[in-house]
């Protein structure tokens, strides 16, 4: 039941790929104080409609932006809006998607906004280790939760190193990608090693751990989709899409790969 590629077709998936890339590239440069998530949500859609995509969020599921903007103890699918402003001390999390020819890659940054505190950049940091450690764990004939062991245990590390404990978000993950964007098989962000569906050449994940300063645990806001954490602690987010290739990893979204 899960989809694999040939080589043409990771190849494929990375000019999608590289489209968000691009978008999310444009939109680190722009966020600042005074800009508002509507605004970055617009020069989203631009990119990747110049780039001759489309941007997969919109419209998935009656979604209506093409990112998810999550500011502060926002976790994930914040709606894009015009009075969201950002503020010197956010922290937001971009999540960003696009078909290319019928391919999709879906990635997501944290960025601070203006002057950032130490507490929200060790966070984003160790998110973005946690992603960077499942990406590395990818082992062709390997097992999924590999992968899943290594965020948790990459975010575990980094907690201890910042001496803080980082609550990893449980009820979202990552998830296959190909010709749709959430696929089989999902992703847990934790859990032991050695279990789940065998990793194989042409397979495409996207690794994406959600991290907070405080509890796991997160709610669902009366619009439907804004993801926020129960404590209303800080919370970040990263993603990439990875394509498995004799040679291991292939981070699709990645300028640099
Ligand atoms: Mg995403
Ligand atoms: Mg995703």
């Amino acid at each position: 039941m899960i989809e694999i590629k040939s080589t043409d077709q990771l190849a494929a998936m990375r000019g999608a790929g590289l489209v968000v890339a691009k978008a999310l590239a444009l939109m680190t440069d722009a966020v600042r104080p005074g800009v508002s998530t509507a605004e970055l949500d617009e020069l989203a859609e631009q990119t990747i409609r110049d780039a001759g995509a489309v941007p997969s969020f919109k419209g998935y599921q009656g979604f209506p932006a093409s990112i998810c903007a999550s500011v502060n103890e926002q976790v994930v699918h914040g709606i894009p809006s015009r009075s969201q402003v950002l503020a010197d001390g956010d922290l937001i999390s971009i999540d960003c998607g696009a078909i290319l020819d019928g391919w999709h890659g879906d990635a997501a940054v944290t960025v601070p906004v203006g002057t950032a505190g130490p507490a929200d950049l060790e966070l984003s940091e160790a998110t973005r280790r946690a992603m960077l450690a499942g990406i590395a764990a990818i082992r062709p004939d390997g097992r999924l939760t590999d992968i899943s062991h290594a965020v948790e245990t990459a975010a575990r590390t980094a907690g201890r190193e910042h001496g803080r404990r980082y609550g990893i978000v449980k009820e979202y993950g990552g998830h296959g990608i190909g010709t749709a964007m959430h696929m089989e098989p999902f992703l847990p962000n934790y859990g032991r090693p050695g279990k789940g569906t065998r990793l194989r050449v042409g397979m495409a994940v996207a690794i994406e751990p959600m991290l907070t300063l405080g509890s796991p645990s997160t709610d669902e806001l009366a619009d439907g989709w804004t993801v926020v954490t129960t404590d209303g602690s800080r919370a970040a987010h990263w993603e990439h899409t990875v394509g498995i290739t004799e040679d291991g990893p292939w981070v699709l979204t990645a300028p640099d790969e």
